[in-house]
Formats: structure tokens, sequence, C-alpha cells
């Protein structure tokens, strides 16, 4: 029953993000593939341990739309965490090789993640907080499923500081120290699905460093309002990466630097001025108009309500007229992933 280290054989590594690192293993007792993601935490053994048992609610966690759970264990210094590998990747991957996704697929998945985000907020009071492509995951029997909810408190404690900088689909509210609620993550759905349409992140088309920073740091809400620690963080680590991109401009050493600025459309975006932009500018949308159906505009434009009470939740948005006719025959999703 206990998964053990030992028992594990890797065959590939799947990937790697801010927290660690993901391996494709298999269990030799029993021939099981699996997907083993392998999180880096500085943390005592105490708190390894309450990570260790809050993982275990994953255990109960049981929806055709949400990666299945094998175990975790620690191994030091590391937590492992054993999950159905879904051998055709995440939906990042997937538009990176075969480019935008076909606005049906799109649907398909936008049901899907509404099913699996108000499973987890219905029946555990669980909200995602890391909706993104690299989360969404596909497997050759058509099937996409979410990954990397938020279970454990103190996993989130514990790593928070790694994802400084990276929050880039971060909801207006969450920037500006608000609560986690489950409509963040329809936020974070809503950018990811024009992410998927369009092939490419829909922000960082702009560019300019004569924003102003002041302007944007009284957008935040003030320390007493305990805004999260994430989110301070972020500001002070992205007023460093400012500092230091605008040195760099000044020297007229136009280098990518990995992780400070998104690049897109040609043009490059530091994480402050992407930001800065999500509190201030219009959402993005699904365009141009008419390349797309105008309901599945209308559904991305409601995920993007700047204003979180404007904001449909989850199980509301599956009511929506483009979701339920996603629900219906409109493509063979096996079939469609035999294509690449
Ligand atoms: P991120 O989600 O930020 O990319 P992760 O460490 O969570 O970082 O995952 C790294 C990569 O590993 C993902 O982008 C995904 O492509 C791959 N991956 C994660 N979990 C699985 C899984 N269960 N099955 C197959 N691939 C996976
Ligand atoms: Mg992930």
């Amino acid at each position: 029953r206990d998964l053990r280290n030992e028992d594990l054989k890797d065959l590939r590594e799947l990937g790697q993000g801010n927290g660690g690192s993901v391996k494709q293993v298999q269990h030799t007792p029993t021939g099981t593939i699996m997907a083993k993601k392998i999180v880096l935490i500085d943390a005592k053994p105490s708190v390894r341990k309450q990570i260790l048992r809050e993982l275990q609610i994953m255990h109960d966690c049981s929806s055709q739309y949400i990666i299945s759970f094998y175990g975790a264990f620690i191994s030091d210094p590391n937590i492992c965490i054993c999950m159905e590998f879904m051998d055709k990747g995440s939906l990042d991957g997937i538009y990176k090789k075969i480019g935008p996704i076909d606005i049906e697929v799109v649907g398909k998945v936008a049901l899907a993640v509404l099913e699996g985000l108000t499973y987890l907020y219905d029946v555990h009071r669980i909200i995602h907080r890391d909706i993104k492509p690299s989360n969404i995951l596909f497997n050759s029997k058509g099937q996409i499923k979410i990954c990397d909810f938020g279970v454990s408190g103190e996993l989130i404690n514990s790593i928070a500081d790694t994802f400084v900088g990276t929050s880039t689909y971060m909801s207006p509210e969450r920037i500006q120290g608000a609560q986690y609620t489950v409509k963040s993550d329809v936020w974070s759905l809503g950018i990811s699905l024009i992410e998927l349409a369009l092939g490419r992140f829909p922000f960082a088309e702009s560019s300019s460093d004569d924003s102003d920073l002041s302007d944007f740091e009284s957008t935040l809400s003030p320390s007493s309002q305990r805004p999260s620690n994430l989110t301070m963080r972020s500001v002070n680590e992205i007023k460093a990466e400012k500092a230091a991109e605008k040195e760099r401009r000044d020297k007229k050493k136009r280098r990518k630097s990995k992780g400070v600025s998104l690049q897109g459309g040609g043009m490059t975006m530091s994480i402050l001025e992407l930001l800065q932009h999500i509190v201030n500018e219009p959402a993005p949308r699904l365009t141009p108009e008419d390349r797309f159906p105008k309901e599945s505009e209308d559904f991305v434009d409601s995920c993007l309500s700047k204003d979180p009470d404007a904001r449909k939740t989850p199980k509301d948005l599956l009511k929506h007229p483009w979701i339920e006719s996603s629900r219906g025959p409109t493509i063979d999703l096996q079939a469609w992933a035999s294509t690449f």
C-alpha cells in the first residue's frame, strides 16, 4: 500500500516547474506507470510531516476531471507526490507543439476545468489556486484533467517563495492582495483559454518602461490589510527586477533574461509591467472578432470580469451556453489526440 521511493524506477523527465521537477516512473512491484513530482521544501521535519498529512486528502478526490493520486512520501530533502501519468502531457506543451488549439477542443477544456473546479470546491472546499495550461493535462484516451491544486496549506506556505514572479495567471484582486476565492481560479481559466486558442500568452504585447511604479504600488492594498506574502514578495522582487532591467537597458545590453521577461509578439514585458497591466488595463478578450464563436467570446468575457463580485463561479459557468454546447458531440478528443 505505502509507496516507497525504492519501488520507483525513473523512466524520463517530464518537465520542470518552479517548485521542482516531474518524472515519469514505473512502480516496479505493480508495473504501474506514474508521474512523480519532486518538490524541494526548505522546512522543518514537523512541517514536512504536516504537509504529508494534508496531502492525504488527495486520496479522497475522485473525479474524471482530477488527476488521481497514488501517494506521497518524504525523500529527504524532498517531498514526492505520485500521481496518474497523462501520456499527452500538459496543454501548454501541446499548443507549443501543434500551434493554436481548435476552439471546439478549447470548449472541452473549459468544460473539464469547470467540472474539476466545481468538484473540488463543492465536495472538498478546495480552491485550486494554480490554474494554467501546464496544470491541465491530456491523455490519448481523450481525457482532460487538472492537477497541482492547493490541498495543503502548509505546502502552499512552504513553496510560495519559489513561485515569486511567475504568477502571471493571477487575477487583479489577487495582485492587489485580496483573499483567494474560487473566482480567482475562474480568471486564471479565462487567461488560459485565450492562450490555448491563440497559441500564445495573451499579455506581453506592449512594452514601456516609463510606467510609474508608485502609481502601481498605490493600487495594492496597504500592509495593514495583510496582503499575502506572495503578493508582497512579488512586488519587492519585481522592483528589483525592474531596476535590474532598466540598468540592462541603459547599458544597451538588450538581452533576454530567464524568468524576468515574457516574450510575445517580439516585445517583452517585465513581470511588474504585466501585473500592472492586469490591474490597470481592460482584460484581454478572445479576438479578433469573428474568428471565434460569439458564445466562446462571451464565456471568456465572463471569466475575465475584473470585478470578482461580477465574475461568476465555476458552478454558474457550467450553465453557460458555450459550455452546454461543448458537452455535446462537438469534437472527438480521442481522435484529436491521435493527430499529434
Ligand atoms: P509547471 O506546472 O509549472 O509547468 P510542474 O513541476 O508542476 O511545473 O510540472 C512540470 C511539467 O511536468 C508540466 O509542465 C507537465 O508538462 C508535466 N507533468 C506534470 N504532471 C504530469 C502528469 N501527471 N503526467 C504527465 N506530465 C505531467
Ligand atoms: Mg504543474
